[in-house]
């Protein structure tokens, strides 16, 4: 990961702040980085409305399968010394669901982390806090899809009473209370409804996560949305 020029001396203080506690060499640099005056004008400084606009429309594109003509080598050598995504996805790693495709973005655009059933843990949420606070992402995503095999994988398990092997139950665990969600309501298919209440409890731990992204998200500078990929479609629905 690198970093950009911190887009608020908000931002930047609480960086400083945080300085002594910080140890690893990478963002030690952001430190030193942040110790520079503050662009302000940054190309992902803008509102979370326009970002989600700007997704919205790339998947309209690649759901007509009219995608825009990229030149990935455009601008690479900017983007050796800073990145400015407009977003951060936090996605299914399943194969079939590749954010920059879906939304028809190119490198640099998205902040994407993935694990299997889209949920967010410790590790995910560092990263997006990272994604926020550092390289000042405006949107979250979290990003489910239909036919999820992990959110299939947990029904199956909880339902069965089956241990999975190896580290997997971890991953039902992580399910777990979307499911639970799902068995309450009156969805007549529970993996289609766990799908939709793993995405509604993920994106509610990232509205009041603290003590990064829920004071951004209370300020209205950084947006927290759910969706639903359809595999059959290329479409996203927002939830
Ligand atoms: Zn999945």
């Amino acid at each position: 990961m690198c970093g950009r020029h911190l887009a608020s001396p908000m931002r930047r203080n609480l960086l400083l702040a945080g300085a002594s506690s910080i140890t690893l060499a990478g963002l030690s640099r952001h430190v030193a980085v942040a110790a520079q005056p503050a662009s302000g004008n940054a190309p992902n400084s803008i509102p979370p409305a326009e970002a989600l606009d700007r997704l919205m429309q790339g998947n309209a594109r690649y759901a007509a399968n009219t995608p825009s003509n990229k030149d990935y080598s455009a601008d690479r050598a900017a983007r050796v010394s800073a990145q400015y995504p407009i977003a951060a996805i936090v996605g299914c790693a399943d194969s079939r669901v590749a954010p920059e495709l879906a939304f028809d973005q190119g490198p640099g655009d998205l902040f994407v982390v993935r694990v299997a059933g889209n949920f967010v843990n410790d590790d995910i949420l560092a990263s997006l806090e990272y994604g926020v606070e550092i390289l000042g992402v405006p949107l979250i995503m979290v990003l489910g899809h239909t036919q999820c095999g992990a959110v299939t994988a947990t029904v199956k398990a909880l339902k069965d009473r089956t241990r999975l092997p190896g580290h997997l139950p971890e991953l039902v665990r992580a399910l777990k209370p979307a499911v639970q969600m799902a068995k309450v309501g009156h969805g007549e298919d529970l993996v289609e409804q766990a799908t939709i209440e793993n995405v509604k409890l993920n994106t509610n731990r990232l509205i009041v996560s603290r003590p990064l992204i829920g004071p951004y998200v209370k300020s209205g500078r950084v947006k927290i949305v759910g969706g639903v990929y359809d595999l059959a479609t290329g479409k996203v629905t927002l939830l």
